[in-house]
């Protein structure tokens, strides 16, 4: 702007004198890269300077000429530099335009500034041209990494709030609705470990490629990070409806991916979704929201799409609470553990203790362990808290053994993610060792969802830790899959009757029937069979009529502190 102002008053010093100070001003100007262009309005008089010739192949001289650099100019970009260059009106003193040329690369920046005479006419102007080429395609550069994901070519997080933002503000004031899906990619982790991190990325580009087809005036979407996508649909319905876009992605899927290695492949998707305004009317917590039920949905299962509603904040806030305190209570080992009897159905001698864990919060509340071991199950904290249920069932059982001298078995309960840990059965051994315990009065308890994600992997542990002498015991059963089949492939000593049938055999006849078969089953097999949660005497005398060999249950024993089983076992002396 200094550079204009002083070329205007050198100009018009220039005018009035018309001296030998011309020469100096020409200097000034031609050694400049831009162009200059002085209009005389009075006299209707057009003086070209500076690098005028480099701009342009012809002489302006006058107003009429002035066209002949519109003609220039792609037809989408002339108007304002037509007003520019003819700025007639009182009072606009300076203005620029930006203008790309016909060949649709070259970019120039016209610069006017006018002085105006006391009748608000324009007296005079200088305008000036400069070449932006360069720097407009810098920033082209700059503005596409500020908005746009360089692997999939979709808007990145930041933009696709900001666009988000839009969409909010206009269904405000036009009542309408907006939707947002967050979509991740399923079992991604696995793709990248056993296909690696460079197919992974063709993976994570190919599907963002195929959502961005999706893209329209009402559908924006973006590549959020990693494998986590995002879409937005303004008043989703017709063929944007959520469930119309959510069909033609589940046929694509169907269809599957050709990366460039010629494999095929067919990832599947979990999708949440969540509704300006029901869910939320900000865009950061509709974006959360959807978030949350993206891993709703994986948790029940994957490849589904599920809508948000308000009873999950609820769920996941409590979620967020417990897993904040239970980083505290691993570090503080807020945790006791309580042992439930086991009785043989026959002699009513005690069988064993079952070690149950408890949550002693900082408000000396427990919680149970329903509530936060899938949460550390899913969170990895249950490694640590795993081991300590083991250390510790271990050091009572020892302890108790030597004190009164009683034979019976302690068991554990064990989660899935222990169980794949590598050290697992070196870890057991060792503190069987440590404790000079008998591998034989030891029971590790099992559920079958162990088994359904890594079965041949878990059976070879198991296979082990049998050969070691350590018994294994099914968990629950009859409340997964129930497959008999794997039954006599796995090493198992004992079959848990889950409580749900326990529940039911004194009053529901087909229930009798499954659980008398089970029993049948487990007999037949050579397994032991332990009742879970009987609270009467029917249910007790029904299961040991059926041929159930151990009662487990409030009826002969709640879970106690160490200190009531130290009891119990002075009073058994
Ligand atoms: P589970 O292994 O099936 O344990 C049996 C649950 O039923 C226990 O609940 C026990 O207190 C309860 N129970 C026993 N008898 C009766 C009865 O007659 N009536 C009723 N209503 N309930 C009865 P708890 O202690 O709350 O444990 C719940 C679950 O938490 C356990 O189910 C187990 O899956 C898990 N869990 C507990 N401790 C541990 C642990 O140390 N490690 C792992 N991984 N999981 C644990
Ligand atoms: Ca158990
Ligand atoms: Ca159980």
């Amino acid at each position: 702007m200094d550079e204009l102002r002083y070329q205007i008053d050198l100009l018009k010093a220039m005018n009035q004198k018309m001296s030998g100070r011309e020469k100096m001003f020409r200097l000034a100007c031609d050694t400049s890269n831009d162009a200059f262009l002085y209009y005389d309005c009075e006299k209707n008089s057009i003086v070209t300077f500076g690098s005028w010739d480099i701009f342009f192949s012809f002489a302006v001289t006058e107003a009429k000429d002035l066209s002949l650099i519109l003609d220039m100019l792609k037809e989408e970009y002339r108007e304002p530099v037509r007003e520019l260059l003819f700025l007639e009106k009182s009072g606009e003193e300076q203005r620029s335009a930006e203008s790309c040329l016909e060949d649709g690369r070259t970019w120039y920046e016209f610069e006017a500034r006018v002085d105006y005479g006391e009748d608000g006419r324009p007296v005079d102007k200088i305008i000036c041209i400069r070449n932006i080429t360069k720097f407009k395609s810098q920033n082209e550069e700059l503005r596409y990494l500020a908005y746009y994901d360089g692997l999939t070519g979709l808007y990145n997080r930041n933009y696709f709030v900001m666009l988000l933002t839009d969409f909010i503000r206009q269904a405000e004031k036009e009542k309408d609705i907006v939707s947002v899906l967050f979509i991740n990619l399923d079992d991604f982790r696995k793709i990248n470990d056993s296909m690696g991190m460079v197919v992974g990325d063709e993976v994570v580009q190919q599907y963002g490629q195929f959502l961005g087809t999706f893209s329209s005036r009402n559908i924006i979407v973006c590549h959020m990070n990693s494998d986590v996508y995002c879409m937005a649909v303004y008043d989703p319905r017709g063929s944007r409806s959520i469930e119309n876009i959510y069909r033609s992605i589940q046929d694509k899927i169907a269809e599957g991916f050709l990366l460039s290695n010629g494999t095929r492949v067919h990832v599947t998707l979990s999708v949440g979704v969540a509704e300006y305004p029901e869910a939320s009317e900000s865009v950061l917590e509709l974006i959360n929201c959807a978030e949350i039920v993206m891993f709703k949905a994986k948790a029940s299962g994957k490849s589904q799409l599920q809508y948000f509603n308000s009873f999950m904040l609820q769920d996941f806030l409590q979620t967020v609470e417990i897993e904040n305190k239970l980083k505290q209570a691993v570090f503080n080992k807020n945790f006791v553990l309580h042992f439930q009897p086991q009785y043989y159905a026959e002699s009513r001698k005690l069988r064993g203790m079952e070690a149950l864990i408890r949550w002693r919060d900082e408000n000396n509340r427990m919680i149970s362990p329903m509530v936060f071991i899938p949460i550390a199950e899913k969170n990895g904290a249950i490694i640590p808290i795993g081991n300590w249920v083991i250390e510790e069932s271990l050091r009572r059982y020892q302890e108790w053994k030597r004190r009164y001298g009683q034979d019976f078995i302690m068991s554990i309960n064990i989660s899935s993610l222990q169980c794949r840990k590598d050290n697992f059965v070196s870890h057991i051994m060792e503190l069987i060792e440590k404790n000079g315990i008998e591998a034989s009065e030891i029971e590790i308890e099992i559920t079958e969802s162990i088994l359904i994600e890594d079965f041949e992997e878990v059976k070879e542990k198991l296979i082990i830790l049998r050969d070691h002498g350590v018994r294994i015991s099914l968990d629950d059963f009859g409340t997964g899959f129930s497959s008999v089949s794997y039954l006599n492939e796995l090493p198992i000593d004992t079959l848990k009757v889950d409580k749900s049938f326990v529940d039911k055999v004194t009053t529901d006849e087909s229930t009798r029937i499954i659980t008398e078969s089970i029993i049948n089953m487990v007999n037949r097999l050579g397994y032991e069979s332990i009742a879970e949660g009987v609270e009467t005497e029917e249910q007790l005398s029904y299961m040991k009529q059926i041929g159930c060999s151990v009662i487990q249950g409030y009826l002969l024993g709640k879970p106690m502190p160490a200190e009531e089983v130290d009891e119990m076992f002075r009073k058994m002396l």
